[in-house]
């Protein structure tokens, strides 16, 4: 995991670096551009069930809000440090300005593995996190949500530690549960807008969307809800894997059962009679469409030579290295970046904030309508950079980024 993470970042840096080259932008705006506005470590002290003391390190990473207010989850996980916190703070400055959504970007998470604890400690040191950010938080400031191991449960503490402190404030947080202010259509926006952006790679590649052929590693939140809308788009699932293994069929995957199945078994292992074959082995299968939405860093230096696919999407964060990417670039094969592909999870949250703030909902299909709309909007101008500069798209997503950014950050410095 620090590896992928690192590697991930790596990827995300040397992107960083030639898109602000390609735009031209001088050497100390870059460099400006790329400095975290605030970082803020906490200790978060709680008591364990049996009453001992115990006490964790947490972080807030505020990177830039040139474009509004900071936006990005908050993680638990016990390979948090600041240097990822960081990192990935960066990335959703990135993102939220491609999708062109009135954000900026942060990250925050403790440091722990919440598997070594109880729900009732979950929630002390959840509110006890939240309460010492509380300083640098605020609806127009500063906008959490989940992200690795943390969830609506979660989001509901922060939300009502929060209006403990300030008064009633659901859109402090995003990812909430329907009852306390969520979004329609939230759960599976992430899922949605990878197949829309596949859906629209595929008219730039002369692929025919109906009779492509497509395999996806990972079938959690992002990968179960990309098949179901693939799926529905007439694509042919080939592949699929999870933790537990990989299973294959050139005939296709029978996705509408698969997702029924894995409903209650939480695996795709064990269902129907299909190939069984390894997860690696699934990521060298010919097909159209590869699409890794589970780890960073899956497709690497150690088999990306073997990759046989026509497209690959990035589902999750930063699952094709730099060097993979330069190999992929070499051999004609595109790259849809990550921060385009999977960017339907913040758009929605962008949408619950706004009906939190207008205290007004939305109906699932006006959320969805609204999700498209963007989505396809941002794949336009990345696409349309690609073209005209001649350039990845990896590269085209953070020129077209880095550029709204630099450009409001120059108007607001003085
Ligand atoms: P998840 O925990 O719901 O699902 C992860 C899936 O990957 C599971 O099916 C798991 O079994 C599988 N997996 C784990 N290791 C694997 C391996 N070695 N080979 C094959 N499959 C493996 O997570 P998710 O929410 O679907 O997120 C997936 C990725 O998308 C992550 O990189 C995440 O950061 C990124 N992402 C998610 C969202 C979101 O809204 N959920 C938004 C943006 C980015």
């Amino acid at each position: 995991m620090k590896n992928q993470t690192s590697s991930s970042s790596n990827a995300t840096l040397s992107a960083y670096e030639e898109a602000v080259n390609k735009l031209g932008l001088k050497k100390n705006l870059a460099n400006a551009l790329n400095i975290p506005d605030r970082e803020l470590t906490v200790e978060v002290p709680f008591r364990r069930d049996n009453g001992e003391i115990d006490s964790l390190i947490g972080y807030r990473v505020q990177h830039n809000n040139s474009r509004g207010p900071f936006k990005g989850g908050i993680r638990y996980h016990h390979h948090v440090d600041i240097n990822e916190v960081r990192s990935l703070a960066s990335l959703m400055t990135w993102k939220t300005s491609l999708l062109d959504i009135p954000y900026g970007g942060g990250k925050g998470g403790v440091c722990f593995d919440p598997t070594n604890y109880s729900k009732t400690e979950i929630e002390r040191i959840s509110r006890k996190f939240f309460r010492a950010i509380d300083p640098i938080i605020g609806s127009n400031q500063d906008i959490p949500a989940p992200d690795v191991n943390t969830n609506s449960q979660v989001m509901s503490w922060f939300m009502d530690e929060y209006s403990e402190i300030n008064g009633y404030t659901p859109s402090i947080v995003t990812g909430k549960p329907l009852e306390l202010g969520g979004s329609e259509g939230r759960e599976a926006a992430t899922g949605r807008g990878t197949a829309i952006i596949t859906r629209e790679a595929a008219k730039s590649w002369d692929i025919d969307i109906t009779k492509s052929n497509v395999i996806i590693q990972g079938f959690g939140n992002v990968g179960s809800y990309a098949a179901k809308f693939l799926n529905e788009y007439g694509c042919k699932i080939i592949g699929v894997s999870d933790v537990n293994g990989a299973i294959f069929d050139n005939g296709g995957i029978d996705i509408v059962s698969l997702l029924a199945y894995q409903e209650n078994s939480k695996t795709i292992k064990g269902f129907g009679n299909y190939d069984l074959i390894t997860n690696d082995e699934l990521l060298t299968k010919k097909c159209d469409f590869l699409i890794p939405a589970a780890l960073g860093s899956a497709i690497n230096s150690g088999n990306v030579d073997k990759v046989n696919c026509k497209v690959i999407i990035e589902a999750a964060n930063g699952p094709v290295t730099g060097n993979a990417a330069i190999n992929l670039w070499k051999r004609k094969i595109p790259i849809i970046p990550d921060i385009l592909t999977n960017a339907g999870g913040v758009t929605v949250s962008y949408f619950e904030w706004v009906q939190n703030l207008q205290q007004f909902k939305w109906t699932e299909s006006e959320v969805n309508m609204k999700l498209e709309s963007k989505m396809v909007e941002a794949y336009k101008c990345v696409y349309n950079m690609k073209v005209s500069k001649n350039t990845p798209m990896r590269i085209a997503a953070f020129m077209v980024a880095i550029d709204r950014v630099s450009n409001a950050y120059k108007l607001r410095v003085g």
